[in-house]
């Protein structure tokens, strides 16, 4: 089965919570930068009516209405656990005080719960809180967002000198998702559970300096890191189907983080072929004799496999190859390349789960 890649910007803020820029803004900026579908996520409210189809005339983008979830009331000991909310079409924040009962309010409203920015630093310099995720008891969510743009951000603020530094050179500001979120990330799924990784960029386009300067613009945001989804056929320009479609595929894990900056990252499959059958990212498939792991990437980089977070192979400069699988365990890719003087992480695979 071919698959048909789009790209997706999960995390986006509005003037409707504490984002500066309004819907048109922000869908203007995602056809500018070439972006297939954005979700709208601001904090604690879903807005009716904006879900649909957007064109300049020759590009298109579908927007789509998500929500990022916290509770309002925590003390600041309990500041965090923002939970994303996509696709349930409904407004869950009746249920933000409680971490659990709003994953099983979103699942059973069909929509998908993601653990937002699990790893998130405080930024002292700037008067910024640290919100992470803190609630590891909740059980039943989709997965993590693995990369996070303005998290990332905060974590480079260490003086005055940095906060300009970074804020004049956004391409300067990735480098990867934060390691104790990739090894958080290996614990979950070695120890059996499914956990689907989504990158994006919780833009605000926040102006500084008497609105001189905005802290990141929109546009800037959606040509760094996304998520690219790989659907069964294309979109069709139907609102409901291709709505479905993308949510269908973000549950199933058939995606990869990457941060296009480095280069469209456009192109990227890692697969596994064996006689069960063919598994995309986010499949399980059953180890026999002759399975083996297929790694496509867009161009020449450095590329590294894993099983159940170990390094396994890796290449200074591959732009395919292919990986006899003799162990059963948690498979996923990272691929680096040099940039701006030192080496970033370009591209993140969901895993494949291969099992006994
Ligand atoms: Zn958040
Ligand atoms: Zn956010």
């Amino acid at each position: 089965m071919t698959a048909h890649e789009i790209v997706f910007h999960p995390h986006v803020h509005t003037v409707y919570s504490d984002g500066h820029g309004t819907h048109a803004q922000v869908l203007r900026a995602a056809l500018q930068a070439g972006v297939d579908v954005v979700q709208f996520t601001d904090h604690n409210v879903r807005v009716e009516g904006v879900e649909g189809y957007y064109t300049d005339g020759t590009r298109r983008v579908l927007a789509l209405m998500g929500e990022e979830m916290h509770d309002r009331t925590a003390g600041p000991a309990e500041q965090g656990n923002h939970l994303l909310t996509f696709g349930a079409q409904m407004e869950l924040a009746p249920y933000a005080e409680h971490p659990q009962r709003l994953v099983d309010a979103t699942l059973r409203a069909g929509g998908l719960a993601f653990l937002a920015h699990p790893h998130d630093p405080p930024a002292p310099v700037v008067g910024e809180g640290a919100f992470p995720w803190r609630r590891w008891e909740v059980r039943g969510y989709h997965g993590i967002e693995l990369w996070n743009a303005m998290s990332e951000f905060k974590a480079r603020l260490r003086s005055w000198a940095h906060v300009l530094f970074y804020a004049l050179q956004f391409h300067r500001v990735a480098r990867g998702p934060f390691p104790q979120t990739l090894a958080l990330w290996d614990d979950l799924t070695r120890r059996g559970q499914r956990v689907v990784a989504i990158g994006g960029s919780d833009a605000h386009a926040i102006p500084k300096l008497g609105g001189r300067v905005r802290i990141f613009p929109y546009a800037a945001h959606f040509r760094a890191i996304n998520t690219h989804v790989l659907l069964p056929q294309p979109l069709q320009g139907q609102v409901a189907a291709d709505r479905d479609a993308v949510y269908a595929a973000l549950a199933a894990g058939h995606a990869f983080v990457a941060n296009d900056l480095l280069g469209s990252a456009r192109g990227f499959r890692f697969r596994a072929q064996g006689a069960a059958g063919t598994a995309w990212m986010g499949d399980t498939l059953a180890l026999d004799r002759g399975v083996t792991l297929q790694v496509r990437l867009p161009a020449r980089a450095r590329v590294r496999l894993l099983r159940d977070g170990q390094e396994v192979f890796a290449r200074p400069q591959a732009e395919v190859f292919a990986y006899p699988v003799q162990q059963p365990g948690v498979y996923r890719v990272e691929v680096y390349r040099h940039a701006w003087g030192r080496w970033r992480g370009w591209i993140f695979s969901n895993p494949i789960y291969i099992r006994p």
